[in-house]
Parts: C-alpha cells; structure tokens; sequence
C-alpha cells in the first residue's frame, strides 16, 4: 500500500528555483515538501560568476547551501523524481518514482527544462518525423507502431510503461536502469522489452524514422524513437494537469505572480522560459513561493509533513 503524505505546499524541483521557493514558503508557517534530486539541477556542475554577491561559487554550493536554508526554515525534502500529478478533490496528488503519494494545497513547479539530447546521427534530422522528447505529447501517433524509448531514469522507464497503452512492442533501451525498485519491478514484469547494457548509435530513416542500430550493430526496426532522458520534465507533468504554455509550447506561461493557468499550481525558473540565468529562477521562485503559501494557507485544510 502506497504511502500517503500531505503538506500545504510541495515544490518540485532543487534547483535555486525550487529552493528559493521552499526558503520563502516556508518561512510563511505553511508545511513545505521539496521533490527531486540536487544532483540533476542544470547548475549543480557548473561554475557561477554573474550572481549577484556570490562573485565566484560552484553550482554545487549555491545548491547544497540553499537546501541548508531552506531545511533551516523547517522544509523537508525526498530525493525522489515525481512521475505524476493529478487534481483529486481540488488538492493536488503527487504520485513519486517509488509509488509513493503526496497530497498538497499547493504545488511550485520548477523542474527546469532542457529536453537533454542523444546526439547521435538521424536525431536532429528526423525530429518531430519519429524521433520525439515526449511520450505524453506524442504517444497518439503511435498506435499500433513498434517504438523505442531511450533512457536510463524514471522518465524513460515510465514512458515506455505509458506506450504500452498505444504501441504494439516497445523496447526500452539502456545502459542500466537507474530508477527505483519499485519501478524497475513494474517494468519488467511488463510487455516492455527491455535492452539492458544497450545505446542507441545512430537513428536510421530517410523522411521518417525507419529504426535504430545500437552499439553492438543489432537493429530494432522501430517508427517512433522517444529520448526520454532523465526525469519527467516541463512537458510530461504540466501536460497531465493541462497547464497553458506559452506560444511555442515550450514552456510554461505565467503572470506576474507565477500563477499558471491551474489554480494553486505556479512555476518558476528555467521552466517559465528563458533567460536561463540563476537570477531570474531565484527571483521566480521567491514569488512563486508566496504565491503558493499564501493559497495553500487560504484554501487548504492544516496538515503535517
Ligand atoms: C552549462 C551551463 C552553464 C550555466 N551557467 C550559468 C551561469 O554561469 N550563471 C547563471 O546564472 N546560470 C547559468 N546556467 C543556467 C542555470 O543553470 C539555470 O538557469 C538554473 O539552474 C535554473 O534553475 P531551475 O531551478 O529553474 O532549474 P534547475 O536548476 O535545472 O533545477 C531543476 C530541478 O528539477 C528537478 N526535476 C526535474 N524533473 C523532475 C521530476 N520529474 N521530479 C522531481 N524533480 C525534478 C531536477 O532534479 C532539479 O533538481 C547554466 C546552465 C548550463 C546548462
């Protein structure tokens, strides 16, 4: 049986977007969770020199110091990736890679963006003509189709077990799957054939993609690629609740007070679009953050971490 959590306001993401959120919720009284690993922020391995009043710093430290401040101010926090969000009776249900379930009065949405690449011959040439960086967005093409889904985390994992709904055989392909028990199991006792210590090469196709050749030279004659690297993103988790994006449908759109248009769901940093920057995400966040405590403490009923 799942575990059922609650609090008021739940942050998805530990970038400085998601953790300055969590520094000004929770400084608000409100019972405040943080999603996801610090790791995969876009910063964390990188070096910084245009943030103001921090002259020369690591990615890492503005992470690992933010989570010291924002804990100091009563957050909590799982490393775990969400794998879905839902509205269940006007709260938010958020449902993480172990199956665990979290109830909230609010959620911040920063995940960052970035559809990671493969970088391998055929996959620029061949996108939106097989080749896609979403399952949620374009798993309806595929009915009846035989298709691939690369990737080593919960977002391919969980996309492939999504295609199943829709393709005839899907084959997930990985070097190893570095995902939960809990997900791995359902995986494999699944229809997903899976291709452990495997890499797609190279996408093959003329004017639409015909297969994929990996590393030891086999072929899987495929018509849909999905590159589904790292956790589920902007489009997978803000589709499931049908947030507006913006023109491009690239990210997601919001107005000055970080509200999207799901009321009680507000987004912030690299995921509201550009410019990427730590500045803009820190500024978003602490908006978002308010924003957010604010509804959670109007609307919901108290609860407890
Ligand atoms: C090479 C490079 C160099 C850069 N250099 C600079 C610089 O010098 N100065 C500067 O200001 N900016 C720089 N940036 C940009 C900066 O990294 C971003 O603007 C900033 O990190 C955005 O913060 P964010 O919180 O929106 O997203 P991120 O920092 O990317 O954080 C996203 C978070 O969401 C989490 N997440 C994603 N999916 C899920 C999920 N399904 N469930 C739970 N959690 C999830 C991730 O694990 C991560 O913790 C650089 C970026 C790159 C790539």
């Amino acid at each position: 049986m799942a575990d059922i959590k609650k609090c008021d306001v739940v942050i998805l993401g530990t970038g400085p977007a998601g953790l300055q959120a969590a520094i000004h919720a929770a400084r608000k009284k409100v019972t405040v969770l943080v999603l996801g690993q610090e790791s995969k922020s876009s910063i964390f391995h990188h070096h910084v020199e245009n943030y103001c009043c921090v002259f020369n710093t690591t990615g890492e430290d503005i992470i690992k110091t933010g989570r010291q401040q924002a804990a100091t101010f009563g957050a909590a926090f799982l490393n775990e990736d969400v794998l879905s969000i839902a509205m269940d009776e006007g709260r938010f249900k958020i449902t993480l890679e172990s199956g665990t379930i979290i109830g909230a009065g609010a959620v911040v949405i920063a995940t960052g963006t970035a559809r990671k690449r493969l970088g391998v011959p055929g996959e620029k040439e061949l996108l939106g003509r097989g080749v896609s960086y979403c399952v949620e967005c374009d798993c309806n093409f595929y009915k009846g189709a035989e298709v691939a889904v690369t990737g080593n985390g919960s977002a391919a994992a969980s996309g492939a077990l999504s295609m199943l709904a829709y393709a005839r055989t899907v084959h997930l392909v990985c070097e190893t799957l570095d995902i939960s028990p809990a997900l791995a199991a359902e995986v494999r006792q699944s229809a997903v054939v899976l291709h452990e210590n495997s890499k797609v090469k190279e996408i093959i196709g003329k004017d639409e993609v015909a297969g994929v050749v990996m590393n030891d030279g086999s072929r899987l004659m495929v018509q849909g690629v999905f590159i589904e690297l790292g956790a589920r993103g902007v489009m997978e988790l803000a589709g499931l609740l049908g947030v507006a994006l913006d023109d491009e449908m690239k990210h997601i759109q919001t107005n000055k007070k970080m509200e999207t248009s799901v009321p009680g769901l507000y987004a912030a940093g690299d995921i509201t679009g550009p410019p990427w920057q730590v500045a803009k995400a820190v500024g978003e966040g602490c908006v978002a953050g308010l924003e957010a405590a604010g509804y959670a403490k109007k609307t919901a009923k108290p609860s407890v971490v």
